[in-house]
């Protein structure tokens, strides 16, 4: 059966994030630990399909219960997405042609960076564009679609997969709902979401609000607030996609399910991100 697992639920840094003694992050237990975002697919033959590239990959796949490895996609640079790429090669996995969809930019960047193109001369990885809708195995579709993100070294991509029966969209980052929308013509994310026929969508939920950030950093590092989504979207009516936060930055109330934030999201109709979640597509 096509469908898709959660396999990290934490923004770049992870949870708890390197250098952080506050409460967020110096008092965690094991079973509190969050990777960083990454999605696994199956196709109907049960072939896998990997979204990120994360340093987490060892315990993702082991989460994922290691299916056999079909291709991976990448969303975008920044390093906690591609930071894992090295352990397809021959020191780890020692993949061999691996199909790997990603950007015409991000492809540049792989072949343009030392420790990423030995990947591709090893003949560990194969490259592949992203053009239109591409089949990834049977049953199994992704679309990529552009989003506004900070570009210093890639530009971003949304994935949306289709199976018989559901679409996902996976979109762990962008800047502004402002500029996401305009991109694609749309005025509300309800109507851009149905214009990609969604049925689930993994969102951006890095910053519960710009409390977390000291107000330089907003401009660092942009990400629109989930309490900003929760304004726009109001409660979830029929028909409308089901909503799941995901990319939780360490400072996220979220990251507690007894949190009064996470209480506000569930009684929205909407949903916060668990590693292992599956949905059946
Ligand atoms: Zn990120
Ligand atoms: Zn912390
Ligand atoms: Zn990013």
């Amino acid at each position: 059966m096509v469908h898709a697992v959660l396999l990290g639920t934490a923004q770049d840094g992870g949870r708890p994030q390197p250098g952080c003694t506050r409460p967020c992050c110096h008092e965690l237990q094991p079973h509190e630990i969050r990777h960083p975002v990454a999605l696994g697919l199956v196709d109907d033959s049960g072939q896998g399909h990997l979204i990120e590239a994360t340093r987490a990959m060892g315990d993702q796949l082991r989460l994922w219960g290691h299916p056999p490895l079909a291709s991976v996609a990448l969303t975008h640079a920044h390093f906690g997405h591609v930071d894992g790429l090295g352990l397809l090669g021959k020191e780890t996995m020692s993949v061999r042609d691996l199909p790997l969809h990603a950007s015409t930019s991000m492809i540049n960047l792989l072949h343009a960076t030392p420790m990423w193109s030995v990947l591709v001369q090893d003949g560990a990885i194969k490259p592949l564009p992203f053009e239109g809708t591409t089949s990834l195995g049977p049953g199994l579709s992704m679309t990529a679609v552009p989003v506004p993100h900070r570009a210093e070294l890639s530009d971003m991509h949304a994935l949306l997969f289709r199976g018989p029966s559901r679409s996902l969209l996976f979109l762990p980052d962008h800047d502004t709902w402002d500029e996401t929308l305009a991109h694609h013509d749309e005025v509300s994310i309800r109507s851009w979401l149905r214009s990609l026929n969604v049925d689930v969508a993994l969102i951006d939920g890095t910053f519960w609000s710009f409390d977390e950030l000291p107000s330089r950093s907003q401009q660092d590092v942009p990400h629109p607030p989930v309490l900003e989504t929760l304004e726009r979207m109001g409660e979830r009516r029929k028909g409308d996609a089901e909503l799941v936060f995901i990319h939780l930055n360490h400072t996220n109330p979220l990251h507690r399910t007894e949190s009064e934030a996470h209480q506000t999201v569930v009684q929205n109709g909407w949903c916060v991100g668990e590693q292992g979640m599956r949905f059946t597509l």
